[in-house]
């Protein structure tokens, strides 16, 4: 089946445009603004991975919050960084890069020239060495040479030089490079980040897959230099078979070489032209299969280099471009070489932006998106966080202010508890000392120990009896008294615990409860009946029951007989006690006088009046005397004798301690019941001070707790400040990551989607 082609482009021949014009329409520039495009955006998304790193890092290790993002999100995208960075280097050095195929002679490097328009590489002397040889430009003016393996640049300036530093290098394996850096001021190709691969003829090696590993991988377009002279040789399809089945779809253009040859027989030019391309189209449609049919025009051409080169160096000089010796048809192969150009310029930029950054931008696209997502995770936990926090802090605020206004009110509820249980404890400790006072005869009555009346056992004897007094009230108070007071007591402090718990944490309660448990209280009377009792004074003299005295404190009453007694002028000085008299006490009350003291103050204090009334007395004398008679007086004086004489035998030490015990019963008794309100209030206050104590130390422990509410407070009230901080900060690094995936998208979408033509 025969293939019918037709050129949908112009092929009208003109003038052709000067350099620099070509150049800043150049298709390159596509991949020239696509590259500074990426590489921009990987600058700032290198930067922005390393801030984000050190972020995360800091917010990772910070102990003034929660943890607001793990470990390994962390070292992911720390990992990040060096991964960015070395994108970031490969993408500057990315260059588009197109390889020369085709036999010796075929006229490769007369193609490259003429694409340079200059003379750069050797040409017509066969490849003196089996080397590759890449084109690429320098900013300096002068061009150099370096070969692989070595740093060593030299110096070439002309093409002579090069031919001759080649020369030198024939040295070098087969398949070896030499890199040629040409100056961009005298190529304007070569300012598009372009390199151009010369080969060695596909028809002289046996590597062609060491060539294709190592030059052709990273290879945008093939351009392979045929003969026109002849037909496409195996050798040459064989390469590219290879070629094809390393590569998807390789870019390969086939420039059929030295077409003004064909000028020299214009008769058969159609033919042969038909002939070349429909080989040509079949070999890349149909075995290669890396075109599609209704593109295939697109990557065939006839050209001749040497033509295009001559009137390109003509016309750099400023001469005619004609002005070489040009064939027939000279204007329609340049057209056809400016087309091949054009084509391949677009080709190759289009392909070069897919190959070299379509990967990489998608990598970044996907470490933005992550980015973005690990900031969004790390600004949502930290508000989360931040939420929390104020939610605590307004909870313990509301806790501390709770704590201010319930500690008052319950502490009065405390105070009125503890004022009734000391009211309590008042009555019944008065009761039961009104009680042990009304039994305190008994009291006495059991208290043994040897008595007689001399002063130092006197002394002796009342110390113990006070000792006595003393053990046996507080004994018998506390019997009466200490069950209800601790039982109210361990009550009252229960209450106050259960009223002041709910104020206290968890951990504070059960402290609070050993405040009662603790407890162990005893009442203290503090009967001190040695000093209450100082001034007793016992009289256990005998004391006759008919005897003057006795007689007038019985008729009288003791009082009366005392005033009587007393009244009586020239009143005998009262003995001494038997038993000293605590000195700081006031004087003891004058005492009850003796039998004798008596007689002699009656005898004396009735004898003057009596003197004066003695008729009255000789009249009564003799009224008795003559009314009873003598004899009854005898008698009754007798009696009145036996009655003294019995009294006075039966005056014992038992009596006379008897006497004592009961006069100190009633002394006793009346001093106690002095200091009974006294003694009820000294215990009231022992429990109040018991109660307030306890009181005092809830209320310490509902203080620590609120100071340590307040703590917590400052304490949240910084983390949320941070968490605030953090969670700003979180942000913004997750708009610029959905800044940069825009970016990165955008780049995609112009650069490396197909785009509709
Ligand atoms: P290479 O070995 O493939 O690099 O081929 P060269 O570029 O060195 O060319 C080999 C010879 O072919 C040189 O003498 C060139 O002048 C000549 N040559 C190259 N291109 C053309 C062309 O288009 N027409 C003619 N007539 N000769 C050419």
């Amino acid at each position: 089946m025969s293939l019918v082609f037709s050129r949908t482009r112009s092929l009208v021949p003109g003038k052709e445009g000067r350099m620099s014009d070509a150049a800043a329409a150049s298709p390159l520039k596509h991949f020239v603004t696509a590259k500074r495009r990426i590489n921009g955006i990987f600058e700032q998304l290198s930067s922005y991975i390393s801030e984000g790193a050190v972020f995360l890092e800091e917010i990772h290790l910070s102990k003034e919050h929660d943890p607001v993002i793990d470990e390994k999100k962390v070292t992911e995208v720390k990992d990040y960084t060096a991964n960015v960075a070395g994108i970031a280097e490969v993408l500057a050095r990315r260059h588009m890069k197109v390889a020369f195929f085709g036999r010796t002679s075929n006229g490769k490097s007369s193609v490259i020239n003429a694409m340079l328009w200059d003379k750069v590489l050797p040409s017509g002397i066969g490849h003196t060495t089996n080397c590759f040889i890449s084109v690429e430009g320098t900013d300096g003016g002068e061009g150099f040479l370096t070969t692989e393996g070595s740093e060593e640049r030299q110096s070439i300036n002309t093409v002579n030089q090069l031919a001759h530093a080649l020369h030198q290098t024939a040295n070098l394996g087969t398949g070896s490079l030499v890199s040629v850096f040409w100056p961009k001021s005298r190529c304007a190709l070569l300012r598009d980040d372009l390199v151009l691969v010369d080969s060695p003829g596909v028809d002289v090696t046996t590597e062609l897959d060491s060539w294709i590993d190592r030059f052709c991988l990273d290879a945008d377009v093939f351009v392979l230099v045929a003969n026109s002279e002849s037909t496409l040789m195996v050798t040459e399809k064989h390469f590219f078979h290879k070629v094809s089945e390393r590569l998807s779809r390789p870019n390969i253009f086939i420039l059929n070489n030295r077409w003004d040859a064909s000028a020299l027989e214009p008769e058969y030019m159609e033919e042969v032209h038909r002939q070349h391309m429909e080989r040509c189209a079949s070999f890349l449609v149909d075995e290669l299969k890396v075109v599609a049919r209704d593109q295939v025009l697109d990557r065939i051409f006839f050209i001749s280099a040497k033509e295009v080169l001559s009137s390109r160096i003509q016309r750099a000089q400023g001469l005619p471009e004609a002005g070489g010796a040009l064939a027939e048809g000279f204007q329609a192969r340049l057209f056809e070489f400016q087309n091949f150009e054009r084509r391949f310029e677009e080709c190759i930029s289009q392909a070069a932006v897919q190959t070299k950054f379509e990967q990489h931008t998608l990598r970044a696209i996907a470490i933005a998106e992550t980015m973005r997502q690990v900031m969004d995770s790390v600004h949502l936990t930290a508000a989360d966080h931040r939420q929390r926090c104020e939610d605590e802090r307004e909870e313990r605020e509301d806790r501390v202010a709770f704590i201010q206004q319930q500690l008052k009110l319950l502490s009065q509820q405390c105070r009125d508890r503890i004022g009734k249980l000391a009211e309590l404890v008042e009555k019944k400790v008065s009761e039961a000392m009104l009680e042990e006072i009304r039994r305190l005869a008994h009291l006495v009555e059991s208290f043994q120990c040897e008595f007689h009346s001399s002063p130092v056992v006197l002394k002796i004897y009342k110390q113990e009896l006070h000792k006595h007094m003393e053990d046996g009230l507080g004994r018998n108070l506390t019997d009466r008294c200490s069950n209800l007071v601790n039982s109210s007591l361990q009550t009252t402090q229960e209450d106050m615990v259960e009223i002041v718990k709910p104020l206290l944490p968890l951990s504070m309660r059960t402290m609070a409860d050993t405040l009662t448990s603790r407890c162990c209280f005893n009442l203290s009377y503090e009967l001190n009946c040695e000093h209450l009792c100082a001034d007793f004074q016992e009289n256990i003299e005998f004391r006759f029951s008919l005897g003057w005295s006795a007689l007038v404190a019985r008729y009288l009453g003791h009082d009366g007989a005392r005033h009587a007694l007393c009244s009586v002028p020239g009143q005998v000085a009262r003995g001494l006690a038997l038993t000293p008299v605590n000195p700081s006490l006031p004087a003891p009350p004058p005492g009850p006088m003796s039998q004798e003291e008596l007689m002699v103050s009656m005898v004396t204090g009735l004898a003057a009046p009596l003197a004066r009334t003695s008729m009255g007395i000789i009249m009564v004398g003799g009224l008795v005397w003559k009314a009873v008679g003598w004899r009854v007086v005898t008698l009754s004086l007798g009696l009145y004798g036996l009655l003294y004489v019995y009294e006075r035998v039966t005056w014992t030490n038992r009596a006379k301690e008897r006497a004592f015990k009961r006069q100190f019963v009633a002394y006793a008794a009346e001093k106690l019941q002095m200091v009974v309100s006294f003694t009820s209030s000294n215990c009231s206050h022992q429990v109040q001070q018991v109660l307030t104590g306890t009181l005092a130390r809830l209320g310490e422990q509902v203080d620590e707790t609120r100071q340590g509410l307040e703590a917590d407070v400052a304490s949240l009230v910084r983390k949320v400040q941070v968490l605030e901080n953090v969670g700003a900060k979180a942000k913004l690094l997750r708009n610029k990551a959905g800044w940069l995936g825009n970016e990165l998208n955008m780049f995609s979408h112009q650069y490396l989607q197909p785009q509709e033509q």
